[in-house]
Formats: structure tokens, C-alpha cells, sequence
């Protein structure tokens, strides 16, 4: 049965009234809170009765963190989201018009389709391709929002030569909709795209984004009960599989020191996707460097922040400085992000520093013998102008 709510993904079998015995430990192992027991106790009993909390709603950085440690395996996360959701409505303000900006397909106006609009004939013609349903194949490779920005080089990649691309401009996993508090824009944006992706005749769906791997194949059907016909794979892992086979070499070793920065997504991926991405590092010759806070207990780079205290951009800011800290504490001055959202967080976060960013999937396909046209790095700022452009027109609400 599809969900509708946040909280139908928090409890799963609709037990929690019994089941959830308001222990605390998901607040304990918290990596932002750490809470004590008594104080976690408390919160929970708050959020559970859906009453204001004293930190959870106003520190909480949405990180899915927390589902982990839930010994009758609940989804924290899912309930705080609920109640953040529900905080921000009763503020009153509403969605504001730069955050529906986000949304692909929420409105008429979206900052991806701007940055597609901006694009060369070229790739514009490369979208066009990618818009058609490929011929029977066993694997295809869809490609999400941000990897829209930069086709020229995926749709020339040598390794990804074997497999169609598929990338209809209103097909999105739906993340920014879920993680920023609008679950009635999330759902439309399934039901558009799982009529888009239901087209596909495959066996699996490569996606050229983590965190599509993490809403097509997780969060879609775990949390919000919808399942695609195909099985779901991330394109590290694609990558890893095929490396290990020998099917792709590294052509263009890359030797260098990289402090390695996790997503949210991963630790609902799980350890299998985190060793892959290390190991792809590893295998261009790359050294991983952790982070204090990583895999299952990473700190975010603050995108989602903004969902405390209705849309405050600030909050992103201050979670952003917190992991470009332990960025700096690593001693290390190249940082691999291999999620295009903190990417373009840390780009920012890191202007001031002798920190230099870097958007992994990128270096590792360079390494393999892809070439490198057209970089995020040039998408990004370009994406960013927008947005800011969006957040200073005064908003009609
Ligand atoms: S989502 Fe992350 S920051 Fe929020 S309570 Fe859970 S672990 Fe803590
Ligand atoms: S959600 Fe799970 S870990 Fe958190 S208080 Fe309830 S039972 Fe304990």
C-alpha cells in the first residue's frame, strides 16, 4: 500500500504505540545530539506525542543516522521529519516560492531546468536523445537532475558505453521534495516518474546518482511503498562490480591524499555502497582519508538544515562549517564529495579555506579512461546564481 505521510515509514507495521518504549538510544547515538538517557527519554516522549521538543526540531540536521540504532527497528528520522514538517506549517510562512524552485516539476519554474536552458546546443540535443525510451536492454542508466547538467561527457563516456541512457526531464527520484518537508509534492513526483520509469523494459536501473539509487530502490519502496519492476543499483556500485570483473582499468592513476566526506543517503545504502566508493578511491590510487564522523554516523554538509525554523538558510551554514572542521582537522587539503548536493554545499562552505572540493564520480570516470568537458563545477555555479536570484525576488505569499 503507498504511504502518505512521513510517519508511516517511522512505523512500518503500525505498532509503535507499543512497540517504541521511548528508550532514547536512537537520540544517544545521534552523532549531532549525543544526547544523555534521560534527556533522549524526554525528547522522544515529545516527538511522540507530537508536542514541541527543546533540541530535536531545532538542531536535528535530518541525516536518517538515528534508524540505524533503533533496536525494534523504527525510522526515527521519518517521525522527526513528520513533526518538522508540521512545525514549518504551523509557523504559518509556507513553502517559500525559492524552495519550490527546488522541486522538479512542483511548478513551472524549476533551477535545474534553468541550468538545462542554459545549456550548448550540443547537450541540449543530448537531452533530447535521453528522453526516449531506450530499446530491451539488461541494464540502463538513468540519470537524475544533476547529472542532467553535464551530459556531454556521460553521454561520450567510454565506461558507460555499454549501457542506454535514459533521462526524461521531469523523471526525479524526489529527494529535495521528501528531505524538505513536502511529502504532497514528493508524492506527485513519484507517481509522475514511476509512470516515466514503468516504460523501461530491463533487468536494472543504474542510477548515475546515490541518492536516486537511495529513493528509486529504498526509499520509494520501503518508506513510501511504491516498487519498481527492476532491481536498483548506485553507479559505484555499478562501477566497483565492474572494476573487480576487470572490465574497466584505471587508464590515468590519480596519487593524491583526499579526505573523504559521506552523504546522508549513505548510511541507508549501507556498507556495501560505502566500500565501493572507497574502493573505487582506492583503486585510482587515490589514500581515503576519514573523517572523525563518517559512514554510519556521518555529519551532513548541511543542505537539509534549512528545513529547521521554516527554510532558514543560515542553518545550513552552521552545519556546513561543522564539517568542514573535521575536513580541516584531517590536516588534508582535497576533499572527495561524491554526492552532487554536498559538492555544491562544501564548494561554498570551503571558499575561504585552503580546502579544494572535488566531485568524485568525475575523477574516478577521468581515471578510467573518461574525459572531463564540461565539470560540475561550472553547472554548480551557474545553479547557484539562480537560486540566489530566486531567494532575493521578493516572495508574493
Ligand atoms: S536524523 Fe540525524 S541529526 Fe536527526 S536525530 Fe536522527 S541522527 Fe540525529
Ligand atoms: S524509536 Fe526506537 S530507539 Fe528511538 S526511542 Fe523508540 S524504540 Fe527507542
Amino acid at each position: 500500500m503507498e504511504k502518505k505521510t512521513y510517519i508511516d515509514a517511522f512505523d512500518p507495521e503500525g505498532k509503535s504505540r507499543t512497540v517504541c518504549g521511548e528508550c532514547g538510544l536512537c537520540l544517544q547515538q545521534c552523532p549531532v545530539m549525543k544526547m544523555g538517557k534521560a534527556e533522549s527519554q524526554a525528547e522522544m516522549g515529545r516527538l511522540l506525542k507530537g508536542q514541541e521538543t527543546e533540541r530535536v526540531l531545532n538542531e536535528c540536521t535530518f541525516c536518517f543516522s538515528c534508524n540505524h540504532y533503533c533496536p525494534q527497528g523504527l525510522r526515527p528520522y521519518a517521525l522527526i521529519m513528520e513533526r518538522a514538517a508540521d512545525k514549518n506549517r504551523s509557523i504559518g510562512k509556507g513553502f517559500p516560492p525559492y524552495m519550490d524552485y527546488l522541486l522538479t516539476g512542483k511548478t513551472d519554474s524549476c533551477v535545474f531546468w534553468d541550468v538545462y536552458a542554459a545549456e550548448s546546443a550540443e547537450e541540449k540535443s543530448i537531452l533530447d536523445r535521453w528522453e526516449s525510451v531506450p530499446p530491451k536492454s539488461r541494464e540502463v542508466l538513468f540519470i537524475g537532475c544533476v547529472g542532467r547538467e553535464i551530459p556531454y561527457d556521460t553521454e561520450h563516456s567510454f565506461v558507460f558505453k555499454e549501457l542506454p541512457k535514459y533521462s526524461p526531464r521531469d523523471a526525479c527520484c524526489g529527494e529535495l521534495a521528501y528531505r524538505y518537508g513536502d511529502y504532497q509534492a514528493f508524492f506527485g513526483t513519484v507517481e509522475r516518474t514511476r509512470k516515466i520509469l514503468e516504460r523501461l523494459d530491463t533487468e536494472r536501473l543504474v542510477c548515475y546518482c546515490g541518492s536516486c539509487a537511495n529513493y528509486l530502490g529504498n526509499i520509494w519502496p520501503n518508506y513510501h511503498g511504491v516498487k519498481l519492476p527492476f532491481k536498483i543499483v548506485s553507479v559505484w556500485e555499478w562501477l566497483w562490480e565492474k572494476y573487480r570483473k576487470g572490465e574497466i582499468k584505471v587508464e590515468r592513476p590519480i596519487n593524491r591524499k583526499v579526505a573523504l566526506t559521506d552523504s546522508c543517503y549513505s548510511s541507508e545504502l549501507g556498507d556495501g555502497f560505502m566500500d565501493a566508493v572507497r574502493g573505487l578511491h582506492r583503486a585510482v590510487g587515490m589514500e581515503v582519508v576519514e573523517l572523525e564522523n563518517n559512514r554510519f554516523d556521518n555529519l551532513t554538509c548541511g543542505t537539509v538544515s534549512i528545513l529547521r525554523n521554516n527554510y532558514d538558510l543560515r542553518e545550513g551554514v552552521k552545519e556546513a562549517k561543522k564539517k568542514m572542521a573535521q575536513v580541516m582537522n584531517t590536516g588534508v587539503g582535497d576533499l572527495s564529495c561524491y554526492c552532487p548536493g554536498c559538492y555544491m554545499q562544501l564548494r561554498g562552505a570551503a571558499r575561504r579555506s585552503n580546502i579544494q572540493p572535488h566531485y568524485a564520480l568525475e575523477e574516478i570516470l577521468w581515471a578510467f579512461g573518461d574525459e572531463c568537458t564540461v565539470p560540475l563545477e561550472e553547472r554548480a555555479a551557474k545553479q547557484t546564481e539562480f537560486f540566489i536570484e530566486k531567494v532575493k525576488t521578493p516572495s508574493t505569499v
